[in-house]
């Protein structure tokens, strides 16, 4: 096909900013367009030679591109610049550079497609000694064939600015009415491929039945499929037949990761190629991934070392970096999260349900501490027994839990109610520790679980509010146990009120943050406070806090007004 057809549909398209018109002006370009050269027209409609998820530089900016002009041209750089000055655009430099050669001399004209697509593909390509002026020489030779419009047009791409408005997400309108075919069926083989390119090839070729035979490549990124959000656990066990998976919801970066052979790469939610970024994981992934070929989706974050508990996504986004990376490897070591697989050895996962990915999954991944691990999940329709698993998410310091729908199968790209996000509803409390009990069991030796109070504004005392022995890790417990001992008292302290009598009474010093699921009134002669706390759950110490710090009796009321507020609007 010549180079002249696409260049005088890219005009037509820069001339008009109506929807339909451009829709139209593509639709006719690509049934124009013969099958061998249907793949090149779509990637230079978009500007590109390469899918959008490969990221390649060609090394040729508007200096080289402003050399190649003067070698095609016989213009001097001088002229060229004052151009450049007047019309603002090296592209419309180019196109009256053409045209006042064209009175001069005879082009030899015939620019093809393949030969414009070519020649631009390979310029990433060039290395070595002398690579920029064999660059410069590869755009010559183009522009000396060109006529001024696709001359205009040939700079344009190269310099990556074809300034037409063709956004990707219009190719799937122009390449279903092009091809008569659903703008559903093309838009889910764009899920799969992430490649328009390939999508308009298969539709020209094949229509509906060649779009819905296009499935994953590895090597090739998904679009992953998204959460919906969901205000309560009652809401997601109603939606998803009483039962579901529960996931831990971590708060990172989004990366499938594609194992082909021995070659690893990671791709972003916008299907941006990070392989670069994160070479601590390309080994460990190598060996935690048993296939030889799968793709797999999971969240990368960064855990604190001293602490144990992931740091913030802030933290962990300067992993998000081209350079430096061998010092940022060593500030925050990243971990990659498992939960799902897309593809494994010969074949897509993604029309199984939710249950037989996971089997596979666990069967697939052979964790690595610290590197490469699967996301943690309980399958239950228990209420309680989910919302202590939210806590222990919240206690590990993750965002909340992700239900996921037992029959569901992955729907790349999509955002549905098979995929809810639940994040707890409730605030947590800052609470003073006044007293312990001595552990049972696996927990004999230490402090099994804690007395704490809040404080009340108007006596400045302290009344308890609830006892405490979940959340912790048995690191957490041992700490603790060596670390209070000082504050041990041979009797209740003078400003603590309590019913209860704690195995040792602790000076009021330490402040625990808690989250818990509910507030409930509680008779005087068990929480002098008059409130309880339902499922109560240790997130973590504050340091930053002293006794005096810690929440309120009346702040406590009020949380529980607010509380039966929301269940009665239910
Ligand atoms: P949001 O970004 O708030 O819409 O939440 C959805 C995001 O949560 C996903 O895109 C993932 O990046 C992240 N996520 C964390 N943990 C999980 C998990 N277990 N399953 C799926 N997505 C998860």
């Amino acid at each position: 096909m010549r180079y002249a057809t696409l260049a005088e549909a890219f005009e037509k398209l820069e001339k008009t900013s109506a929807y339909l018109e451009k829709n139209a002006i593509i639709a006719d370009l690509l049934r124009k367009t013969p099958a061998k050269d249907m793949e090149m027209v779509v990637s230079l409609l978009l500007g590109k030679t390469y899918p959008t998820y490969v990221s390649k530089e060609t090394g040729v900016g508007p200096q080289q591109l402003k050399k190649a002009l003067a070698q095609a041209s016989g213009y001097s750089s001088a002229d060229i610049d004052r151009l450049l000055k007047k019309v603002g655009d090296l592209g419309e430099v180019a196109r009256q550079l053409q045209e006042k050669k064209k009175q001069v001399t005879l082009f030899a004209g015939h620019l093809t497609v393949e030969k414009v697509f070519n020649n631009i593909k390979a310029l990433p390509e060039i290395a070595g000694e002398g690579s920029v002026d064999k660059k410069i020489s590869a755009i010559a030779e183009l522009l000396a064939s060109a006529s001024p419009l696709e001359a205009k047009y040939v700079v344009r791409t190269v310099l990556g600015d074809l300034r037409i408005g063709v956004a990707e997400g219009r190719l799937r309108d122009a390449i279903a009415s092009a091809f008569n075919v659903s703008p559903d069926v093309v838009e889910h083989a764009y899920m799969l491929t992430t490649d328009y390119a390939v999508v308009a090839k298969a539709a020209a070729a094949r229509g509906e039945r060649g779009l819905e035979e296009l499935g994953l490549e590895v090597g090739h990124p998904v679009n992953p499929m998204l959460a919906q959000r969901a205000e309560t656990l009652e809401e997601i066990l109603e939606r998803m037949g009483g039962k579901a998976a529960f996931e831990i919801k971590l708060d990172g970066i989004r990366i499938q990761a594609h194992k082909d052979g021995d070659q690893i790469s990671l791709f972003t939610r916008r299907m941006e190629d990070y392989t670069s970024m994160f070479p601590d994981l390309i080994e460990p992934l190598r060996q935690a991934l048993k296939p030889k070929r799968v793709i797999v989706d999971g969240e990368l974050v960064a855990i604190d070392k001293r602490t144990g508990k992931p740091m913030p996504f802030q933290e962990v986004l300067k992993r998000r970096r081209k350079y430096e990376i061998k010092e940022a490897i060593e500030q925050l070591p990243i971990e990659m999260h498992i939960f799902d697989v897309m593809f494994c050895e010969k074949e897509s996962m993604l029309d199984r349900p939710y249950t037989e990915r996971r089997t596979v999954l666990e069967k697939i991944v052979e964790p690595i501490a610290g590197k490469v691990l699967v996301v943690e999940q309980i399958v239950s329709g228990d209420p309680d027994e989910i919302k202590t698993f939210m806590n222990k998410s919240i206690g590990m310091g993750h965002e909340g839990l992700l239900a996921k729908d037992l029959k569901a199968n992955y729907r790349a790209g999509r955002r549905e109610f098979v995929w809810l996000k639940l994040k707890p509803t409730v605030e947590t409390l800052d609470l003073a520790v006044v007293g312990s009990f001595a552990g049972r069991g696996k927990r004999a030796g230490t402090f099994g679980s804690y007395l704490l109070a809040a404080r009340d504004s108007k006596t400045d005392k302290l009344y308890t509010v609830t006892k405490l022995g979940s959340g912790f890790t048995d690191e957490q417990l041992e700490e603790f146990t060596k670390e209070f001992k000082p504050l041990i008292v041979d009797k209740k302290p003078a400003n603590v009120v309590a019913e209860i009598e704690p195995d040792l009474w602790l000076k009021p010093k330490i402040v625990f943050e808690i989250i818990y699921e509910e507030i409930q009134k509680s008779p005087a002669e068990k929480h002098t406070s008059g409130f309880g706390l339902r499922f109560p759950r240790f997130v973590k110490l504050r340091e930053d806090k002293s006794a005096d710090e810690v929440n309120t009796v009346e702040e406590i009321e009020h949380l529980y007004l607010e509380q039966q507020k929301r269940k009665t609007r239910k």
